[in-house]
């Protein structure tokens, strides 16, 4: 891990050896190595159990997740713990919820690659250290920044594929839609409904048991 970008402080932040202790420090030390510091209120680490095997990467806070200093809790997060649910999953004990970037942007709008690459080793450390098996990529953002050589793609051929990538041995990948855009159009729940069943069959399967029989939630 490259620390030269970094002063004393965040070098504190990414040297911890356990998850709790990188929450505690990051809190305690806070960030300021790119802009978004200045409009944050609270940074939003995460939401869920870092004990999982299941890590789930969205974009960036939005206002309520400034102002609770959680991940995933306005509208679309209601909708994520939603559709998880369907599939017989809860956001709070299944899985880790985190952000490409931990600071909200200006009126919500997308990290830029600078921002993004700024907030990496944290997100790097993360994964690091919850050494999860899956990790779902929530909406373009994730995906592009996480997987910087795809280019070009567009969500509606990207979502509900797994895949693997040499720099994440034994970590399966999967692409869903980011609820936010669920809540802006609402016809995608249908194929959203599609990608989760694949998703609950892929952990069943993984689990060596049959999958169930799951109805899907009004989500
Ligand atoms: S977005 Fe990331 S790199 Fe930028 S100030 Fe916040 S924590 Fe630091």
């Amino acid at each position: 891990m490259q620390f030269d970008l970094f002063d004393q402080a965040q070098n504190t932040v990414l040297a911890a050896n356990s998850y709790e202790e990188f929450r505690k420090k990051f809190l305690e030390v806070g960030c300021t190595q790119c802009g978004l510091h200045e409009g944050r209120t609270h940074l939003v680490i995460d939401r869920g159990n870092p004990q999982t095997e299941i890590l789930v990467i969205g974009e960036a806070p939005g206002e309520q997740e400034d102002l609770q200093g959680k991940a995933f809790v306005g509208r679309a997060g209601q909708l994520l713990d939603k559709i998880m649910a369907s599939i017989n999953l809860d956001t709070n004990k299944d899985m880790i919820i985190i952000n490409v970037v931990k600071c909200r942007p200006p009126n919500n709008r997308a990290p830029v690659e600078a921002e993004a690459k700024t907030c990496r080793p944290y997100l790097n450390l993360q994964i690091e250290l919850v050494k999860p098996k899956i990790i779902l990529l929530l909406g373009a953002t994730a995906l592009k920044h996480m997987i910087p050589e795809k280019k070009n793609f567009s969500m509606e051929q990207e979502a509900g594929n797994f895949f693997i990538h040499p720099n994440y041995p034994g970590i399966q990948f999967m692409v869903l839609y980011h609820p936010a855009y669920l809540l802006y159009d609402p016809r995608k729940k249908e194929s959203m409904w599609k990608h989760v069943k694949k998703l609950r069959d892929f952990l069943g399967l993984q689990k060596g048991k049959e999958s169930k029989t799951f109805e899907p939630l009004n989500f």
